[in-house]
């Protein structure tokens, strides 16, 4: 059965506030390649010795490619289509939902790492968009608080944590603070999904100590194959200056035609590229051993 909230959210993938999103995301597209921002890893001052060692690893390892996938955990359109990919890759699971148990279990059971995709609100866009547990900017500290821990403890097996929209959120700088306090506490990393360029993420990401990633391409903000398959040359541009690429999509509305030309291009990306789950990346960014909970 759907809920009011679901349906909203439904709603909300073909809705103006997540492309408004994925709009400011472009928008930041050419500050974030000025910052070098490709699969960087800022927690705990390891930022240069991961690079170093990328620099080492350079000749003789084939570039990373981690395709993280939005939204599960509602039921949406493509979800069986994923998790059948020849791949692992990173499954963010939406919190208080229908399939949220179901599919966190699916994924885990094939392989693919599970993490939190933390619904937090926008600029633009109602509130009923986000679904059950979000983190909004009018809530005191204690809430923000336990409504992550919450999220967490709802969706098994998870090991990390990116945004759902959230370009309000991710800007302020007291909420990311106690939403990446319990990430360290809980052992997890943080993968911004980079819906705004104001983002304060990495800056405190970097102070706690807590295991970031960035996205790099979001491969379906339009539903179309065309564009599904231009941000897949897109990603293998950003493959020609960096050693590793994150890179988005989602079940839902787009799901059916991302997961069939994902189906058809692994295959010839593989000659020269390895996909690898978000957690493999924070692990070789590292260098560092990094103790997952379920590890
Ligand atoms: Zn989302």
């Amino acid at each position: 059965m759907r809920t009011k909230a679901n349906g909203g959210l439904q709603r909300s993938m073909q809705g103006s506030a997540e492309k408004n999103e994925r709009r400011s995301f472009r928008g930041a597209k050419a500050v974030a390649a000025a910052l070098v921002l490709c699969g960087v890893l800022y927690g705990g001052g390891v930022k240069v010795r991961a690079l170093a060692k990328e620099t080492e690893t350079a000749e003789t390892k084939p570039r990373a490619v981690a395709i993280v996938i939005d939204d599960f955990g509602n039921g949406m359109s493509g979800t069986e289509a994923m998790l059948e990919l020849p791949v692992r890759f990173t499954a963010a699971v939406m919190p208080f939902m229908p399939t949220t148990k179901q599919d966190a279990e699916e994924a885990y059971k094939r392989g693919h790492d599970v993490i939190v995709h933390m619904p937090m609100e926008p600029n633009k866009g109602l509130k009923k968009w986000l679904g059950p547990g979000a983190i909004t900017s009018d809530l005191s500290d204690e809430e923000v608080r336990k409504r992550v821990e919450d999220a967490i403890n709802d969706v098994p097996h998870a090991i990390g944590m990116n945004n759902h929209m959230g370009s309000k959120i991710t800007a302020d700088e007291r909420i990311m603070r106690i939403v990446l306090s319990v990430c360290k506490e809980r052992g997890m990393f943080f993968l911004d999904s980079r819906t705004t360029h104001k983002t304060v993420v990495p800056q405190v990401a970097r102070e706690l100590g807590v295991p970031l990633l960035s996205n790099d391409v979001f491969l379906d903000d339009v539903y179309t194959v065309q564009h599904i398959s231009k941000q897949i040359a897109m990603l293998q541009k950003h493959l020609e200056t960096h050693e590793s690429c994150v890179t988005i999509g989602h079940v839902g509305p787009p799901g059916p035609k991302t997961a069939s030309v994902l189906k058809s291009t692994i295959p010839k990306l593989q000659t020269n590229v390895r996909f690898v789950k978000a957690s493999d990346m924070v692990r070789s960014l590292s260098g560092d051993p990094f103790i997952l909970p379920d590890a």
